[in-house]
């Protein structure tokens, strides 16, 4: 019997897989979850929900973010962050004269602040990893808070709040969303989200092997019509939607078909593209993910600005 109702909205949704593993962190040697899909909110979630507290043993030392990456990916890594910095810059207003403020929540290792203050922005962050606040500090001299999204205060407003890879993480996306509004976001100020995008030829083709799903640490996955719908609701517009190929996630979806598929064609053909070196494989598979963009890419950056905030007391209409 279905009992499961969707989070967000209380919508009845649709099964999409069980069984997906921990493939990134516990190598498939986990408990089995399942993730569904609400057509009323347009939102993918992971079942069995977890507590703050329960997640955290999925989160060694050495998660991604925090383990340094070197090399010919460290290089691309660099040149996205220059990409995704240029965007914003042209979303700011160039006649203020003054230099952005910026603030990132989950800086990991601190490099894209790094990258944004050599773009001349005022930077700043917060991040729950001891290891990555440390390492942010003694590598690139940036002293960013330690603390969780979910439950920060921010110390001033700026005029830019980066979310790299972090609103699927948080159970409490919403209220993230609507504390930065509030608290974080001057008027007119942008907010720039990077997320996994389940709409996507490779959220279908791939399924469970999906890097977008990354399960158990993705509690919440996202669409573009979903995510532009609770943006619009926690008070912001003006949203400017980018699809991103990034042919790494999609070679480390690849190499997890080729491991833990059972059988099949899909496996053993994953298993011989997975043998030619990296730099091999990044050409071509930006060349594949190009032509099939038309079917969604892997990954969506939405970039929207926070609008006035309504005026509680005194009786003044903002209008
Ligand atoms: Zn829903």
């Amino acid at each position: 019997v279905n009992n499961t109702l969707c989070p967000l909205c209380n919508g009845k949704p649709e099964l999409l897989f069980d069984g997906g593993r921990d493939y990134f962190v516990a190598g498939g040697r986990s408990a089995d979850f399942e993730v569904w899909f609400c057509h009323s909110c347009k939102t993918g979630f992971t079942m069995p929900q977890m507590s703050d507290r329960e997640l955290l043993e999925f989160y060694p030392d050495d998660y991604e973010a925090y383990a340094p990456k070197g090399g010919f990916a460290e290089y691309l890594q660099r040149m996205k962050y220059r990409q995704d910095l240029s965007m914003i810059k042209r979303q700011l207003d160039p006649s203020s004269g003054t230099t952005p403020s910026l603030f990132e929540i989950g800086t990991g290792r601190g490099e894209f602040l790094d990258a944004a203050r050599k773009a001349s922005f005022d930077v700043d962050g917060i991040e729950q990893s001891a290891k990555g606040v440390e390492f942010a500090e003694h590598s690139y001299g940036i002293k960013v808070r330690t603390g969780s999204a979910s439950e920060f205060v921010f110390e001033r407003k700026y005029d830019v709040v980066v979310l790299r890879h972090v609103l699927e993480h948080l159970n409490s996306f919403r209220e993230c969303l609507e504390n930065i509004r509030r608290n974080g976001l001057k008027e007119g100020g942008i907010l720039f989200i990077k997320v996994p995008n389940m709409d996507s030829w490779e959220a279908r083709f791939f399924g469970k092997y999906w890097d977008g799903y990354d399960l158990p640490r993705h509690r919440f996955h996202f669409t573009k019509n979903g995510l532009c719908r609770v943006l619009a609701s926690t008070g912001f517009d003006g949203i400017t939607a980018i699809y991103e190929v990034i042919p790494s996630a999609a070679a480390r979806s690849i190499s997890t078909c080729a491991r833990f598929r059972k059988t099949g064609p899909v496996k053993y053909l994953a298993a011989l593209f997975s043998t030619l070196p990296l730099p091999m494989q990044y050409p071509i598979l930006q060349m594949c993910c190009l032509t099939l963009s038309c079917f969604g890419t892997g990954r969506l950056i939405l970039i929207s600005k926070a609008n006035p905030l309504p005026k509680t007391s005194g009786g003044q209409r903002n209008d």
